[in-house]
Protein backbone atom coordinates (compact mmCIF):
# COMPACT_ATOMS: atom_id res chain seq x y z
CA UNK A 1 0.00 0.00 0.00
CA UNK A 2 1.97 2.85 -1.31
CA UNK A 3 0.51 6.20 -0.84
CA UNK A 4 3.45 7.98 -1.90
CA UNK A 5 3.70 9.40 -5.03
CA UNK A 6 6.92 11.00 -6.85
CA UNK A 7 5.60 14.64 -6.62
CA UNK A 8 8.14 16.76 -4.37
CA UNK A 9 6.27 18.90 -2.22
CA UNK A 10 7.07 22.71 -2.03
CA UNK A 11 6.55 23.53 1.31
CA UNK A 12 9.18 25.28 2.83
CA UNK A 13 12.07 23.49 4.77
CA UNK A 14 10.61 22.59 8.23
CA UNK A 15 6.87 23.27 7.80
CA UNK A 16 4.90 21.14 9.91
CA UNK A 17 2.78 20.08 7.00
CA UNK A 18 4.94 17.34 6.00
CA UNK A 19 3.97 15.52 8.95
CA UNK A 20 0.40 16.57 8.13
CA UNK A 21 1.40 14.24 4.59
CA UNK A 22 3.34 11.62 6.28
CA UNK A 23 0.56 11.03 9.07
CA UNK A 24 -2.12 10.62 6.67
CA UNK A 25 0.09 8.23 4.23
CA UNK A 26 1.14 6.30 7.59
CA UNK A 27 -2.92 5.76 8.84
CA UNK A 28 -4.25 5.19 5.78
CA UNK A 29 -1.89 2.23 5.66
CA UNK A 30 -1.98 1.03 9.16
CA UNK A 31 -6.46 0.74 8.57
CA UNK A 32 -5.44 -1.37 5.51
CA UNK A 33 -6.67 0.62 2.70
CA UNK A 34 -5.91 0.52 -0.73
CA UNK A 35 -4.82 3.87 -2.69
CA UNK A 36 -8.05 3.20 -4.71
CA UNK A 37 -10.44 3.42 -1.94
CA UNK A 38 -9.16 6.70 -0.81
CA UNK A 39 -10.01 10.61 -1.75
CA UNK A 40 -8.38 13.29 -0.37
CA UNK A 41 -10.00 17.12 -1.25
CA UNK A 42 -8.51 19.67 -0.60
CA UNK A 43 -9.03 23.39 -0.39
CA UNK A 44 -6.59 26.86 -1.10
CA UNK A 45 -3.76 27.73 0.89
CA UNK A 46 -0.24 26.23 1.44
CA UNK A 47 -1.59 23.14 3.13
CA UNK A 48 -4.11 22.88 0.45
CA UNK A 49 -1.36 21.20 -1.91
CA UNK A 50 -1.55 18.26 0.20
CA UNK A 51 -3.79 16.63 -2.12
CA UNK A 52 -1.56 16.35 -4.96
CA UNK A 53 1.29 14.71 -2.67
CA UNK A 54 -0.62 11.72 -2.14
CA UNK A 55 -1.27 8.89 -4.18
CA UNK A 56 -4.96 8.50 -3.92
CA UNK A 57 -7.79 10.29 -5.38
CA UNK A 58 -7.35 13.90 -4.98
CA UNK A 59 -8.92 17.25 -6.11
CA UNK A 60 -7.69 20.50 -5.39
CA UNK A 61 -10.94 22.75 -4.97
CA UNK A 62 -11.24 26.38 -4.41
CA UNK A 63 -10.77 28.18 -1.39
CA UNK A 64 -12.69 27.43 1.51
CA UNK A 65 -15.02 24.79 0.06
CA UNK A 66 -12.89 21.58 0.38
CA UNK A 67 -16.15 20.24 2.50
CA UNK A 68 -18.93 20.66 0.18
CA UNK A 69 -17.09 18.85 -2.36
CA UNK A 70 -15.53 15.96 -0.10
CA UNK A 71 -19.59 15.68 1.21
CA UNK A 72 -20.58 15.29 -2.72
CA UNK A 73 -17.73 12.89 -3.28
CA UNK A 74 -18.72 10.62 -0.17
CA UNK A 75 -22.39 10.81 -1.56
CA UNK A 76 -21.69 9.63 -5.09
CA UNK A 77 -19.44 6.78 -3.71
CA UNK A 78 -19.96 5.62 0.32
CA UNK A 79 -17.38 2.83 -1.03
CA UNK A 80 -14.42 5.74 -0.59
CA UNK A 81 -13.13 6.85 2.56
CA UNK A 82 -13.40 10.94 1.84
CA UNK A 83 -10.21 13.07 3.87
CA UNK A 84 -11.11 16.97 3.39
CA UNK A 85 -7.94 19.05 4.53
CA UNK A 86 -7.03 22.46 4.52
CA UNK A 87 -5.97 25.42 6.99
CA UNK A 88 -7.25 27.59 9.37
CA UNK A 89 -8.04 30.33 7.01
CA UNK A 90 -9.46 27.75 4.54
CA UNK A 91 -11.98 26.36 7.11
CA UNK A 92 -12.43 28.68 9.84
CA UNK A 93 -12.76 32.07 7.74
CA UNK A 94 -14.34 31.62 4.32
CA UNK A 95 -14.89 27.91 4.86
CA UNK A 96 -16.66 28.21 8.48
CA UNK A 97 -20.21 28.31 7.18
CA UNK A 98 -19.02 25.02 5.49
CA UNK A 99 -17.87 23.69 8.65
CA UNK A 100 -20.23 24.35 11.14
CA UNK A 101 -22.55 22.35 8.46
CA UNK A 102 -20.47 19.73 7.80
CA UNK A 103 -20.16 18.92 11.48
CA UNK A 104 -23.93 18.82 12.09
CA UNK A 105 -25.00 17.08 9.08
CA UNK A 106 -22.08 13.86 10.05
CA UNK A 107 -21.71 12.89 7.37
CA UNK A 108 -18.16 9.68 7.28
CA UNK A 109 -15.61 11.81 6.42
CA UNK A 110 -12.65 13.38 8.16
CA UNK A 111 -11.76 16.99 8.25
CA UNK A 112 -7.97 17.45 8.89
CA UNK A 113 -7.08 20.97 9.60
CA UNK A 114 -3.49 22.56 9.73
CA UNK A 115 -3.44 25.12 11.90
CA UNK A 116 -0.83 27.35 11.87
CA UNK A 117 -2.65 30.91 13.13
CA UNK A 118 -1.57 32.79 10.03
CA UNK A 119 -2.40 33.28 6.10
CA UNK A 120 1.15 30.82 4.72
CA UNK A 121 0.61 31.62 0.86
CA UNK A 122 -0.81 34.98 0.68
CA UNK A 123 2.67 35.67 2.77
CA UNK A 124 1.68 36.42 6.39
CA UNK A 125 -1.74 37.81 7.32
CA UNK A 126 -3.60 37.32 10.53
CA UNK A 127 -5.99 34.91 10.33
CA UNK A 128 -8.77 33.82 12.64
CA UNK A 129 -6.81 31.21 14.95
CA UNK A 130 -3.98 34.23 15.17
CA UNK A 131 -3.87 35.46 19.05
CA UNK A 132 -4.89 39.14 20.29
CA UNK A 133 -2.09 41.58 19.66
CA UNK A 134 -0.75 39.11 16.88
CA UNK A 135 1.31 41.38 14.18
CA UNK A 136 1.14 40.82 11.29
CA UNK A 137 1.18 43.02 7.84
CA UNK A 138 -2.69 42.76 7.90
CA UNK A 139 -2.22 44.53 11.60
CA UNK A 140 0.63 46.08 12.05
CA UNK A 141 -0.26 47.67 15.58
CA UNK A 142 -1.68 44.07 16.71
CA UNK A 143 -4.83 42.21 16.31
CA UNK A 144 -7.70 43.16 17.82
CA UNK A 145 -10.10 40.46 16.96
CA UNK A 146 -10.80 37.92 19.12
CA UNK A 147 -9.37 34.18 18.22
CA UNK A 148 -11.70 31.81 17.33
CA UNK A 149 -12.04 28.39 19.18
CA UNK A 150 -12.55 25.53 16.65
CA UNK A 151 -12.74 22.91 19.33
CA UNK A 152 -15.33 25.02 21.24
CA UNK A 153 -17.05 25.22 17.80
CA UNK A 154 -17.08 21.89 16.75
CA UNK A 155 -19.16 21.05 20.14
CA UNK A 156 -21.35 23.28 20.00
CA UNK A 157 -22.36 22.48 16.69
CA UNK A 158 -22.93 18.30 17.75
CA UNK A 159 -19.69 17.16 16.65
CA UNK A 160 -19.07 13.25 16.87
CA UNK A 161 -15.39 13.03 16.67
CA UNK A 162 -13.00 15.99 18.25
CA UNK A 163 -9.42 15.54 18.07
CA UNK A 164 -6.65 17.97 18.35
CA UNK A 165 -2.33 17.49 17.40
CA UNK A 166 0.62 18.43 16.61
CA UNK A 167 3.20 18.11 13.74
CA UNK A 168 5.64 17.38 15.87
CA UNK A 169 4.46 13.76 17.40
CA UNK A 170 3.59 12.29 14.42
CA UNK A 171 2.87 9.19 16.37
CA UNK A 172 -0.29 10.67 18.32
CA UNK A 173 -1.16 12.43 14.99
CA UNK A 174 -1.16 9.06 12.58
CA UNK A 175 -3.00 7.34 15.48
CA UNK A 176 -5.95 10.55 15.22
CA UNK A 177 -6.05 10.34 12.00
CA UNK A 178 -6.40 6.70 12.45
CA UNK A 179 -9.32 6.97 14.85
CA UNK A 180 -10.76 9.79 12.61
CA UNK A 181 -10.77 7.83 9.39
CA UNK A 182 -12.41 4.43 11.31
CA UNK A 183 -15.09 6.72 13.03
CA UNK A 184 -18.52 6.23 11.50
CA UNK A 185 -19.64 10.03 11.22
CA UNK A 186 -17.70 13.29 10.93
CA UNK A 187 -14.41 13.72 12.36
CA UNK A 188 -12.83 16.82 13.11
CA UNK A 189 -8.65 16.45 13.85
CA UNK A 190 -7.17 20.47 13.90
CA UNK A 191 -3.26 20.33 14.00
CA UNK A 192 -1.28 22.73 14.94
CA UNK A 193 1.36 23.01 11.96
CA UNK A 194 3.47 25.65 12.09
CA UNK A 195 4.29 28.18 9.55
CA UNK A 196 8.15 28.93 10.12
CA UNK A 197 8.23 31.16 7.35
CA UNK A 198 5.48 33.79 8.58
CA UNK A 199 4.52 33.20 12.02
CA UNK A 200 7.50 33.49 14.24
CA UNK A 201 5.58 33.61 17.47
CA UNK A 202 3.59 30.31 17.31
CA UNK A 203 7.08 28.49 16.42
CA UNK A 204 7.81 24.18 17.27
CA UNK A 205 8.98 25.41 20.22
CA UNK A 206 6.06 27.99 21.30
CA UNK A 207 3.81 24.81 20.75
CA UNK A 208 5.98 22.32 22.56
CA UNK A 209 5.79 24.79 25.88
CA UNK A 210 2.12 25.85 25.61
CA UNK A 211 0.37 22.38 24.67
CA UNK A 212 -1.70 20.02 27.15
CA UNK A 213 -1.59 16.60 26.13
CA UNK A 214 -4.67 14.77 27.62
CA UNK A 215 -2.20 11.42 28.07
CA UNK A 216 -1.89 13.56 31.46
CA UNK A 217 -5.44 13.17 32.41
CA UNK A 218 -5.57 9.22 32.95
CA UNK A 219 -8.95 9.56 33.89
CA UNK A 220 -10.57 11.86 30.94
CA UNK A 221 -13.36 10.08 29.62
CA UNK A 222 -13.90 11.51 25.44
CA UNK A 223 -17.25 10.59 25.27
CA UNK A 224 -18.43 13.33 27.78
CA UNK A 225 -19.14 16.05 26.23
CA UNK A 226 -19.20 18.77 29.32
CA UNK A 227 -16.04 17.52 30.16
CA UNK A 228 -14.37 17.50 26.73
CA UNK A 229 -16.28 21.29 26.85
CA UNK A 230 -14.40 21.82 29.97
CA UNK A 231 -10.94 21.01 29.55
CA UNK A 232 -10.98 22.91 26.01
CA UNK A 233 -11.55 26.05 28.02
CA UNK A 234 -9.44 24.94 30.87
CA UNK A 235 -6.69 24.35 28.51
CA UNK A 236 -7.25 27.62 26.44
CA UNK A 237 -7.98 25.36 23.52
CA UNK A 238 -4.19 23.56 23.98
CA UNK A 239 -5.29 20.32 24.07
CA UNK A 240 -3.69 17.75 22.16
CA UNK A 241 -5.75 13.69 22.11
CA UNK A 242 -8.83 12.42 21.40
CA UNK A 243 -10.88 15.07 22.79
CA UNK A 244 -14.64 14.12 22.33
CA UNK A 245 -15.80 10.97 20.58
CA UNK A 246 -19.44 9.60 20.09
CA UNK A 247 -19.77 6.22 18.98
CA UNK A 248 -23.57 5.83 19.42
CA UNK A 249 -24.96 8.57 16.60
CA UNK A 250 -25.37 7.28 13.78
CA UNK A 251 -24.07 9.00 10.69
CA UNK A 252 -25.95 10.93 7.79
CA UNK A 253 -25.12 8.09 5.18
CA UNK A 254 -26.81 5.92 7.80
CA UNK A 255 -30.20 8.34 8.69
CA UNK A 256 -30.90 9.16 4.81
CA UNK A 257 -33.59 6.63 3.89
CA UNK A 258 -33.31 5.14 0.46
CA UNK A 259 -29.83 6.10 0.63
CA UNK A 260 -28.07 2.99 -0.98
CA UNK A 261 -24.42 2.05 -0.16
CA UNK A 262 -23.39 1.29 -3.34
CA UNK A 263 -21.63 4.25 -5.43
CA UNK A 264 -24.24 5.75 -7.74
CA UNK A 265 -22.12 4.59 -10.72
CA UNK A 266 -22.42 0.74 -9.98
CA UNK A 267 -26.42 1.31 -9.33
CA UNK A 268 -28.35 0.21 -12.04
CA UNK A 269 -30.34 2.61 -13.67
CA UNK A 270 -33.75 1.65 -13.05
CA UNK A 271 -35.93 4.53 -15.01
CA UNK A 272 -37.65 3.74 -17.93
CA UNK A 273 -37.16 5.66 -20.93
CA UNK A 274 -40.79 7.03 -20.18
CA UNK A 275 -40.11 8.23 -17.08
CA UNK A 276 -36.82 9.69 -18.60
CA UNK A 277 -38.75 11.92 -20.52
CA UNK A 278 -41.43 12.62 -17.73
CA UNK A 279 -38.53 13.99 -15.52
CA UNK A 280 -36.91 15.89 -18.35
CA UNK A 281 -40.50 17.48 -19.11
CA UNK A 282 -40.68 18.53 -15.72
CA UNK A 283 -37.68 20.50 -15.80
CA UNK A 284 -37.65 22.28 -18.46
FE1 LIG B 1 4.48 26.12 5.24
FE2 LIG B 1 4.43 28.71 5.89
FE3 LIG B 1 6.03 27.89 3.96
FE4 LIG B 1 3.42 27.93 3.59
S1 LIG B 1 4.73 29.70 3.91
S2 LIG B 1 4.80 26.26 3.01
S3 LIG B 1 2.65 27.36 5.64
S4 LIG B 1 6.16 27.30 6.11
Amino acid sequence: KEFRNNVKPNWCPGCGDFSVQAAIQRAAANIGLEPEQLAVISGIGCSGRISGYINAYGLHGIHGRALPIAQGVKLANRELTVIASGGDGDGFAIGMGHTVHAIRRNLDITYIVMDNQIYGLTKGQTSPRSAEGFKTKSTPEGSIESTLSPLEIALSAGATFVAQSFSSDLKQLTTLIEAGLSHKGFSLINVFSPCVTFNKVNTYDWFKENIVNLEQFPDYDPSNRIAAMTKIMETNGMLTGLIYQDKTRPSYEDLAVGFKPEALAKQDLTLSRDDFDKLVKEFK
